[in-house]
């Protein structure tokens, strides 16, 4: 292919379910479909004795190919194997997870007969890949830059970990920015805000394993995010969950068995409610029909639009009270909201659409992007607008996002120092004066945490660095100027300085444990290539 990589950037959206790519071409944006022709792709990755298999292909062989296919690697990244949430996917997933070093999730698969442990990075780069060469299939040429959407709500180590997977697919990532901003972006350009002052608009989007809440102010071509708040493990997959559950008692009821040891079964059971849950997004009742289902039992079982919603009803009043709270984080009354975007696959959901139209009073949610494409739709515009294609649409584009967490270090005592608040606009540099506990300290390890909790041990710790050679004063006296900062990527660096002595030391959080190396980046790039 001729080298044509400059002038292009694409935009991707990598999803927990599905992903979707577009590019900016002939002054407007497209949505690239795969060699399916399908517009989105499925975030599955399957391994075979002969070859390895990633979106349609992989999924529509999951049953037959269980603990060797690999989806949800997105609740996984930049995760640990001891975080709570992974112990509860674990059950549910048929692939099997293992501790890997530093406490990091790995997947074993097995591949051409081989055992082989594969992280959730790899298994986004490989995903990845095949966005790239979607896009290269469509294009006729090599692309090399990206721009890559994460949940708002993604910390910095899973942030990071996604930077990654797009470094080992071989792209460059331009930027990574954030899923609601760019259905934002989708939103505004189409819609062509202008001189009409500035609009405000919250933006509702809900997948299938994530879900973000963004207040946003949309003036020409200045998006401002004001406040983001939301859950990176809520979405269609826990409602697929809650369905799966009833059905799996109600096979219990009948049949005085639990096909929950038949992982197989479940997988179909699985399969089934999803289809059935998108039915009732149309009709009031569906139904469960599966043959042989489990020792050669067949089952049938109708589902009504209210018991989907019974079942999940919980989860959807979450879905409310965070926007209430993301609301009240921006200090935005929901009078003066102007539109509501709905994005993602799962607000197709009527239930979800009218609790939150009964929220805002009854106003009518704006549909018109499109749930499933709006957010490559975004990146693709974010690609363009960072080569500086040139187009009065994109020429002036400007966004402003937040940080999603508040940032700090732990002072003695286990208390959290917050630098940085949530929802603080990004770039930004903040400074402070830290001192000495101890008479003639000579060293300072600094431990920096994400999280809203005042106790650092509720918070995540991102990483740890110490400062050595502190010239030697009585407790409280010496000036250690720490400064925190967050760059236009969302990721932060931290330093520290002892005024004194002149030391200093630093940290940025992609140098925590259990991050890669190049060196095993580029390992990781060539084993890709071997198996695709
Ligand atoms: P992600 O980006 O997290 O992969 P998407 O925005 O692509 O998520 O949405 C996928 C989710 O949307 C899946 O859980 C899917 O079951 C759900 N979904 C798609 N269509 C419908 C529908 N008609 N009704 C209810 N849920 C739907
Ligand atoms: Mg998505």
């Amino acid at each position: 292919m001729a080298p044509r990589t400059e002038g292009t950037a694409i935009g991707i959206d990598l999803g927990t379910t599905y992903s979707c790519v577009a590019v900016w071409r002939h002054d407007r944006v497209e949505i690239i479909p795969n060699d399916q022709g399908n517009r989105t792709t499925p975030s599955y990755v399957a391994f075979k004795q002969s070859e390895c298999l990633i979106g349609d292909a992989a999924q529509n062989e999951v049953a037959m190919n269980l603990t060797n296919t690999v989806f949800d690697a997105k609740r996984l990244i930049g995760r640990r194997f001891s975080d709570p949430l992974v112990r509860r996917d674990r059950e549910l997933w048929p692939f099997k997870v293992i501790a890997g070093a530093n406490d990091k999730p790995m997947i074993e698969v097995t591949y051409k007969g081989e055992k082989k442990q594969i992280s959730a990075e790899e298994i986004s780069a490989m995903v990845l890949t095949k966005m790239k060469q979607t896009a290269e299939a469509f294009l006729g040429f090599e692309v090399k830059n990206a721009v890559i959407t994460v949940p708002a709500y993604f910390n910095d180590s899973q942030r990071q970990a996604t930077k990654d997977a797009g470094t080992i697919s071989g792209l460059n990532v331009l930027r990574i920015i954030v899923e609601p901003t760019a259905a934002a972006i989708a939103y505004g350009i189409s819609k062509k805000y202008s001189k009409v002052g500035p609009k405000n608009v919250l933006i509702f989007d809900l997948g299938g394993g994530t879900f973000d809440v963004s207040v946003l102010t949309i003036e020409n071509s200045i998006f401002q995010v004001k406040a983001v708040a939301g859950d990176t493990h809520l979405g269609g997959e826990d409602f697929d969950n809650r369905v799966v559950n009833y059905f799996v008692q109600e096979f219990k009821r009948r049949h005085k068995t639990d096909i929950r040891d038949n992982p197989r079964a479940l997988r179909k059971l699985r399969t089934c409610c999803e289809r059935g849950k998108r039915n009732l997004s149309a009709t009031t009742d569906t139904t469960i029909a599966i043959d042989s289902l489990y020792n050669g039992i067949d089952f049938e079982c109708t589902l009504t639009r209210a018991k989907f919603e019974e079942l999940n009803m919980d989860l959807f009043d979450q879905c409310i009270n965070h926007v209430d709270k993301c609301l009240k984080d921006a200090k935005v009354d929901k009078k003066i909201i102007h539109d509501v975007v709905l994005a993602g696959g799962s607000t197709r959901i009527p239930k979800v659409q009218q609790m939150l139209q009964n929220f805002f009073n009854g106003k009518e949610l704006c549909r018109s992007i499109h749930p499933d494409e709006a957010i490559a739709y975004g990146a693709a515009v974010e690609a363009a607008s960072l080569i500086r294609v040139d187009n009065p649409k994109i020429r002036d584009m400007v966004l402003l996002d937040v940080t999603p967490l508040s940032l700090g270090i732990r002072l003695a005592g286990d208390v959290m120092d917050v630098f940085i608040p949530r929802n603080t606009t990004i770039p930004i540099k903040k400074e402070k004066r830290l001192t000495t506990g101890i008479d003639f300290q000579k060293n300072v390890d600094f431990s920096v945490y994400q999280g809203e909790s005042a106790r650092t041990t509720d918070n995540i710790l991102l990483g740890e660095f110490d400062l050595i050679g502190i010239h030697p004063a009585p407790k409280n006296v010496p000036y250690l100027n720490v400064c925190f900062h967050i760059d236009a990527n969302g990721i932060l660096h931290v330093s520290a300085k002892d005024r004194t002595s002149g030391r200093k030391n630093n940290i940025t959080i992609n140098s925590i444990k259990g991050r890669f190396g190049k060196v095993e980046i580029e390992r990781m790039t060539k084993e890709i290539r071997k198996c695709i």
